[in-house]
């Protein structure tokens, strides 16, 4: 039977390198956004644009498991490093995600009773050896989301020394979450655009689209193995 692989990117510089390696989409109109279907070798393929933060993401990422039924889903975009240890250019695979602007208190005692959502093991084993064919250097670790943009070196100290992440975006939280509570696979691919410290908007001009690019190259690439 075919598979279906959904590929959420927030920002349409996230999508351009996506579209162009999947040319001749067919477009589905839901929810107000486009998901666009394409076909490669047994999978069927659905990019869609969601728009920026956690509310977008998570509309985004219910609209497309109702309407498409996906085996997987896979959040690609760019992200903010959050460890020493990560530079700009590099991979996280999420281990998890979790937001950092919400008291975890609310989704661990209230429903859904878990705050920190696990991404797919062999998800993230195809990410990493993606990023290795790629000659891409890849961690995997902890992804944090808020509605910010963290470009504050005390804020991103504030982030760290409570959730010690990775890396930090506006997303993936929402979309883990979504895919935990309709119970399907899922993963989030980052490449580093920023350090999220006080030089973070500056470079994220510069490394927006190189940074996407990367990580529209290492998705399409996952597609094929699928
Ligand atoms: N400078 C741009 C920022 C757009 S928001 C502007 O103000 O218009 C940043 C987007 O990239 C989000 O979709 C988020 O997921 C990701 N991102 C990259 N670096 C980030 C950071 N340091 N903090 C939060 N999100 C980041």
């Amino acid at each position: 039977m075919m598979k279906t692989i959904g590929i959420i990117g927030a920002m349409p510089s996230e999508l351009v390198d996506i579209r162009k390696g999947l040319p001749n989409s067919e477009i589905q109109k839901k929810a107000g956004f486009d998901y666009y279907l394409n076909q490669v070798g047994d999978t069927r393929v659905v990019h869609v644009c969601s728009g920026i933060a956690k509310v977008n993401a998570a509309v985004c990422t219910q609209a497309l498991i109702d309407t498409f039924q996906p085996d997987a889903i896979l959040n690609a975009g760019i992200a903010g490093g959050m460890n020493p240890e990560v530079h700009v250019c590099d991979v996280v695979v999420s281990s998890e995600v979790l937001p950092h602007d919400l008291d975890l208190h609310f989704l661990k005692d209230y429903p859904p009773y878990c705050g920190i959502y696990p991404a797919d093991a062999s998800l993230i084993a195809l990410a990493r050896k993606t990023c290795e064919e790629f000659g891409v250097k890849v961690f995997t670790g902890r992804i944090v989301s808020g509605d910010e943009f963290v470009t504050d070196s005390a804020r991103k100290a504030d982030i760290q020394s409570r959730l010690t992440p990775y890396a930090v975006d506006m997303e993936s939280a929402a979309v883990g979450q979504c895919a935990y509570r309709n119970q399907v696979p899922y993963a989030s691919i980052r490449c580093i655009s920023d350090n999220a410290d006080d030089e973070g908007a500056m470079s994220f001009d510069q490394f927006e689209k190189i940074a996407a690019k990367r990580v529209a190259d290492i998705v399409l690439r996952m597609v094929e193995h699928f």
